[in-house]
């Protein structure tokens, strides 16, 4: 397998005197199976030179998939200038995070119309196909892929592919979801959040992870609810997965050559004080990594087509808090989206209404009359009722703290939602928290 770093900077291109080692070009990263198989991560500026690459090298026709985190600017802003989507013959199959109302098709052809750019999605030349997915496993070609949610203010999907024995994971525009806590010497390695938890296992020995890396442990505090990593967090992670090697990308815009530098510098230094062996380096673009698919390549296990995202339906959130401001933004946030909303002020109401309408949803504050947040989790997971014992259950909190959190969890709480938060931070995780369900109740993850 050999990858390929056509784009690495995060947030928006940045050509120049500060950028020309490690690039100025957005997130697209090229991954070629030894059997051919062409995968591409990310359609940033970066991918205009794959593209001309791509043509200039007479394969005839092309076969691609490319598989899109997510739509921000930076991370499709190269798919219009993408040469190979343009020659008749070719055969493209796209993938990115989809469903409740969320198209892969319209949110690109949005970005082709005419007010944009002079050609539109219809009039290009190859043969695509799209797939609006959510979390779980399918097979492209020899390859094993995982698709994994991730923490960011836009629904957002992390890969994990796997070939012959060997795994690849891409994990960009993620933000941890609690401080990383431990991973000193003698230390536990593992993050408290089962969120965090989660995202250590779906790292777990792989040969290379593209992490995002935006920040520094000192930037981070001003940066928080944005959307991304300190390197050195993503270091932890790795550390802690146990992976072989990792490459730190989508730098900030404001990041020069010798500060990437730096930042390398430190999570080496992270690593031998942990006692770990992981390799880090700064990812650059132009820069090929290849790594051994160590048995033959062959048909991938499950052999199962993508997981479909499920297409627009109304479902219903229950939101429990005494905090009318909290409330009020959570309900405009969401009927937005199109959910229905119930609301409760305490903690029995809210159960007596989760056990009259069977919510898909709820938001639940951490301290509220009658009843706290935890307790009504308790009790939905102790009901007779299967629907509701397995209803995803969020704490609205404005604790962070280990213990706290850890409690919570022990209760049978899926997820927090720490405050101050913000409206697109909302709606990404509701429909993460929303689509996990639905995968899952259908044995797709
Ligand atoms: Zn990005
Ligand atoms: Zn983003």
């Amino acid at each position: 397998m050999r990858v390929r770093f056509w784009g690495t900077r995060g947030s928006i291109a940045k050509p120049g005197p500060t950028t020309l080692r490690y690039g100025g070009n957005t997130s697209c990263v090229e991954l070629r199976a030894d059997d051919g198989t062409l995968i591409v991560l990310d359609c940033g500026t970066g991918a205009h030179d794959l593209g001309v690459a791509l043509a200039a090298s007479g394969e005839r026709p092309l076969r691609g998939h490319l598989m899109l985190t997510h739509t921000h600017w930076d991370h499709i802003q190269g798919f219009p200038f993408f040469v190979p989507l343009f020659v008749p013959g070719n055969e493209w199959d796209i993938y990115a995070p989809g469903g409740l109302g969320q198209r892969l098709e319209t949110t690109l052809a949005g970005q082709m119309e005419y007010t944009y750019f002079p050609v539109t999605l219809a009039q290009l030349g190859a043969t695509i196909r799209f797939h609006d997915l959510t979390e779980g496993s399918f097979a492209i070609g020899p390859l094993r892929v995982v698709a994994q949610y991730l923490n960011h203010p836009a629904l957002t999907l992390g890969y994990r592919l796997e070939l012959g024995g060997m795994s690849i994971v891409y994990a960009v525009d993620h933000e941890p979801h609690a401080p990383h806590l431990g991973g000193g010497p003698g230390e536990s390695t593992q993050p408290v959040h089962g969120e965090d938890r989660r995202h250590v296992s779906f790292l777990t020995g792989a040969d290379l992870v593209i992490h995002d890396a935006q920040y520094t442990i000192e930037e981070y505090p001003q940066k928080k609810g944005w959307g991304h990593s300190p390197a050195e967090w993503a270091t932890d992670y790795a550390v802690a997965a146990g992976a072989k090697r990792l490459a730190l990308f989508h730098y900030d815009p404001l990041r020069t050559d010798e500060g990437v530098d730096r930042i390398v510098d430190v999570c080496r230094k992270r690593v031998a004080a942990s006692g770990g062996a992981l390799d880090v380096f700064g990812a650059a673009e132009g820069q090929v990594v290849e790594l051994l698919e160590k048995g033959a390549a062959r048909p991938a296990p499950a052999r199962r087509a993508a997981p479909r995202a499920p297409s627009a339906e109304q479902q219903t959130v229950l939101i429990a808090d005494d905090d009318t401001t909290i409330v009020r933004l959570l309900t405009s946030t969401l009927e937005k989206d199109g959910f229905r909303v119930l609301i409760a002020r305490d903690g029995e109401s809210a159960l007596r209404l989760a056990r009259e309408s069977h919510p898909a949803l709820l938001l639940l504050d951490w301290e509220m009359p009658g009843a706290t947040g935890v307790e009504v989790t308790r009790a939905l997971r102790g009901d007779a009722d299967r629907a509701l014992r397995e209803v995803p259950v969020v704490l609205i909190t404005s604790q962070s703290g280990a213990e706290n959190t850890a409690i919570g969890f022990a209760a049978g709480v899926t997820d927090y939602l720490t405050k101050p938060f913000r409206p697109a931070h909302v709606r990404s995780r509701v429909r993460a928290w929303l689509l996990r369900r639905h995968a899952s109740s259908r044995g797709e993850t």
